[in-house]
């Protein structure tokens, strides 16, 4: 199947790594132009020196001022990914209020404002949209240490099923795609230990985890018109995980 993003812009946010790194690099080859957003400098040079045409924006979308100012030059987008997130473990009984406070400013509040952004752009020109949230299995499956992160993703999928509804009327589709574990410098964070990997593989029906191909191969495909009448789903990327 050809997708090609020719004549369209897309912006991506959590850019500088992972699944986002190379969804942008993705993008910027099927023909898209591609503005890159992230907070750490080092990681939006080394993706320039990649790919010169992509334009990186550098903010910690967390702040919603920074964030506000550091979009309003980026120009009509076409295509969205709200990739960008964090995942601080902890066992449910050790939760702060400031690592609960980050966590949902980045994983929900922040996609919420930068979709609110570029989808008040898509409205005004009438031209449409895709916009795609990164969600997780995590969003529908409890995970031990993960009670912050379940619920952010939990509300991530809500927001997509929301901002499906109301922005459908304007041809602007919303989905997300809800990865299993992928060894990112994230999912290391809580999968490295062998141990702890294999009680995740083991209940995955595949038996591996996922490469961060198999992730950016979803995004372009509900980004694209092979989606064209696909709005509010959340499509699982893990394996079979979720169907147990
Ligand atoms: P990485 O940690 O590898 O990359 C995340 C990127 O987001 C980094 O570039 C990071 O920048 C950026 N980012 C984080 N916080 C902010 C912020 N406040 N402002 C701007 N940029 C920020 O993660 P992955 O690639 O693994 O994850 C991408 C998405 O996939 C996330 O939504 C994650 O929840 C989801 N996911 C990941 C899974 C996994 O196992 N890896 C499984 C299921 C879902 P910096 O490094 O500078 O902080």
């Amino acid at each position: 199947m050809e997708i090609s993003f020719r004549g369209k812009r897309a912006l991506v946010t959590g850019a500088g790594k992972g699944i986002g790194r190379a969804t942008a690099l993705a993008l910027a080859r099927c023909g898209s132009e591609v503005t890159a957003v992230t907070r750490t400098k080092a990681d939006l040079d080394s993706l320039v020196q990649e790919c010169p045409s992509i334009k990186p924006v550098c903010v910690d979308l967390s702040d919603w001022d920074a964030t506000k100012e550091a979009l309003n030059n980026v120009g009509p987008v076409d295509l969205l990914v709200n990739n960008a997130a964090c995942a601080k473990l902890q066992p449910f009984l050790d939760v702060t209020p400031d690592q609960f406070d980050m966590s949902f400013n980045i994983n929900v509040k922040a996609a919420l404002h930068v979709a609110q952004i570029v989808a008040r752009g898509m409205k005004a020109r009438g031209t449409g949209g895709s916009i795609v949230n990164v969600s997780s299995q995590a969003s529908q499956c409890a995970l031990k240490d993960h009670a912050v992160y379940c619920a952010t993703k939990a509300a991530l999928d809500m927001l997509t099923r929301v901002m499906a509804l109301e922005l459908g009327p304007h041809q602007i589709r919303v989905n997300s795609v809800n990865p299993t574990v992928v060894m990112t410098e994230m999912g290391k964070i809580g999968w490295s230990d062998p141990e702890k990997a294999r009680s995740m593989t083991s209940r995955i029906p595949l038996g591996k985890f996922a490469e961060v191909e198999d992730v950016v191969n979803s995004i372009l495909f509900l980004l694209s018109d092979k989606s064209a009448m696909t709005n509010g789903v959340m499509l699982p990327v893990d394996g079979g995980f979720l169907a147990c």
